[in-house]
């Protein structure tokens, strides 16, 4: 990069890394800390757990470079800066924050640092704490008029653009910065790719040729792989096999599966733990140094293991129980094969994994209507995911986050491309014609049944459930016998999928049962013969 070339700046910043306790750069660090201390604005749009805070860190704690003085941080999470500042401390480097939190005390100590001899490298500060402090705003004046505001480092940049759903109103105002302290460079970080967060940071924070440094999310060693749910002997029959003495993780939703599911490894001859928040601190670290230590061991985890967890070779991810959303999924499947050599993300879908985290999610009373609307979506996207077995995994993680990818350069490292050869596809417009006219008849006759019933129904059951309510006289009676199995639930997940189809949960007793009802969509495609085509894998191969 230019900023690199005859940089004067290099010997002191590799000099520098060695405090954070790094011995290389990862891709565009190096590039971005050198275009900061040549004094320019800067852009990184890094995928999550690429190393931002670096990015801003490192050129905070150098004394050369074009800008000297405190580097004021804002950033979005209360957690976050209090966990960064606590990690500088440790490092000898003199950080400090100003958030709602601050007490009393604290915020004079503070003070007394920024105007006295010992100021800080770092200050973070919360977007509304630098909104309405007029003191904080003293401070950076202060500061600005002696030359000593090294730059503004705007953390989870996306926050601005009111597309996201992350959007802060604070950050709106974070627009004012140039003008009213001209000439600080400002340096903008953010994980969300999309050109329209892109746009808007860069137009809101009035960046003046900016220095972009923008990575593509793509991880070209991870092979990713979608699967029908098996269970624990499967699994175990599956790592024996294809991960022996590699070390792995395996996400469960519930802490009670992930102990089950361990312990049901262990009795196959797995080095398997579990690890959840119900755990205590010492037995959490125990379980976590272990498994990072050493090899061939496996986490059965939820999602509140991995944050900060930095272990190069993990061979295996397997998402056991359904992500409930991809930004989760890529940032649990980003934990393996760090190390760069090959790795497995594999994906356990069933359909019946879907209701019960969207029951969840509508039953939670903290959450907001509008952040329910959110978690639905995030939830429908993730089984959009799951359910298109065409369309090259990669591509669609990466559009994902706006990012385009060509399916040719997968090469064969995600099921859908590795399968194309064996999969075949239907034109189910009839089967879902019929299957909708079936939810019709039943419901004009007031009559509950569950998509399990329902499929009994279209298949053409002989249970004595099915004879008893005289199901087998409807006209959609066996309309779906000649279906392979496989593609029978195709027909019935592709119509929930569509919307015609709906599954309604209705408290009965102390049972809740998902009854099927049409959707919204069921009126339309009936009118429009919407065609639908599905693509799957036949369970005996077409010779
Ligand atoms: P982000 O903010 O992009 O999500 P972080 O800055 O929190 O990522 O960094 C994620 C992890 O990567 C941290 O554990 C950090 O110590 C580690 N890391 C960052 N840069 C490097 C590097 N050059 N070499 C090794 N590890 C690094």
């Amino acid at each position: 990069s230019s900023y690199i070339k005859d940089s004067p700046y290099t010997s002191e910043i590799m000099s520098k890394l060695h405090l954070f306790g790094l011995e290389k750069f990862r891709p565009n660090q190096s590039e971005a800390i050198h275009a900061a201390m040549s004094g320019a604005d800067v852009f990184v749009l890094m995928p999550t757990g690429g190393g931002k805070s670096l990015c801003y860190q490192l050129p905070a704690v150098c004394q050369g470079g074009k800008t000297k003085g405190v580097t004021i941080v804002i950033s979005p999470l209360l957690s976050l800066i209090n966990d960064q500042v606590q990690a500088l401390r440790e490092k000898g480097i003199i950080a400090d924050s100003l958030t709602s939190e601050t007490r009393e005390g604290d915020n004079k100590a503070v003070r007394s640092r920024i105007y006295g001899n010992d100021k800080p490298s770092l200050l973070y500060v919360s977007p509304e704490r630098l909104q309405i402090s007029e003191s904080l705003k003293n401070t950076l004046a202060y500061l600005h008029q002696r030359g000593e505001l090294a730059r503004f480092v705007i953390d989870e940049a996306h926050c601005i653009s009111t597309w996201g759903q992350d959007f802060r109103a604070a950050y709106q105002e974070l627009g004012k910065l140039r003008e009213d302290f001209p000439g600080v460079p400002i340096m903008a970080l953010t994980a969300t790719a999309d050109e329209r967060a892109k746009s808007d940071i860069l137009h809101g924070l009035k960046l003046e040729k900016p220095a972009i440094f923008a990575q593509s999310f793509d991880r070209p060693n991870l092979f990713y792989r979608v699967i029908t749910k098996t269970n624990a002997e499967e699994l175990a029959k599956y790592i024996n096999q294809s991960h022996p003495d590699q070390s792995g993780i395996i996400y469960c939703r519930s802490r009670d599966g992930c102990e089950k599911l361990a312990n049901q490894l262990r009795t196959k001859g797995l080095k398997a733990k579990h690890f959840h928040a119900g755990l205590d601190k010492t037995e959490k670290e125990a379980t976590q140094n272990e498994w990072k230590r050493k090899q061939g061991h496996i986490i059965v985890a939820t999602i509140a293991f991995g944050m900060g967890i930095d272990k190069p070779d993990v061979r295996f991810v397997i998402h056991f129980d359904l992500p409930k959303s991809m930004d989760g999924y890529y940032q649990e499947t980003g934990r393996a094969g760090r190390d760069g050599k090959p790795a497995e993300c594999i994906l356990h879908y069933a359909y019946r994994d879907v209701q019960p985290i969207r029951n969840m999610i509508h039953k939670d009373q903290q959450t907001t209507h509008a952040a329910k609307t959110r978690q639905d979506q995030d939830l429908n996207v993730v089984v959009r995911f799951c359910t298109n077995n065409t369309v090259c995994r990669r591509t669609q993680i990466l559009q994902h986050f706006g990012e385009r990818f060509d399916d040719s350069l997968c090469r064969g490292r995600c099921n859908n491309c590795a399968e194309k050869g064996s999969r075949i596809q239907t034109n189910i417009t009839e089967e879902v014609k019929t299957v909708i006219s079936l939810v019709q008849t039943l419901e004009r006759g007031q009559e509950k049944v569950t998509l399990d019933q329902c499929r009994s129904i279209y298949k053409g059951s002989s249970a004595s459930a099915i004879k008893n309510k005289q199901h087998d006289r409807l006209p959609g009676y066996a309309a779906g016998r000649h279906l392979p199995p496989e593609l029978l639930d195709i027909v019935f997940h592709q119509c929930i999928h569509l919307g015609v189809l709906e599954e309604k949960p209705v408290q009965n007793g102390k049972w809740h049962h998902n009854y099927l009802k049409l959707g919204p969509q069921a009126a339309t495609f009936l009118r429009e013969d919407k065609e639908t085509l599905v693509d799957y894998k036949p369970k005996t191969p077409k010779s």
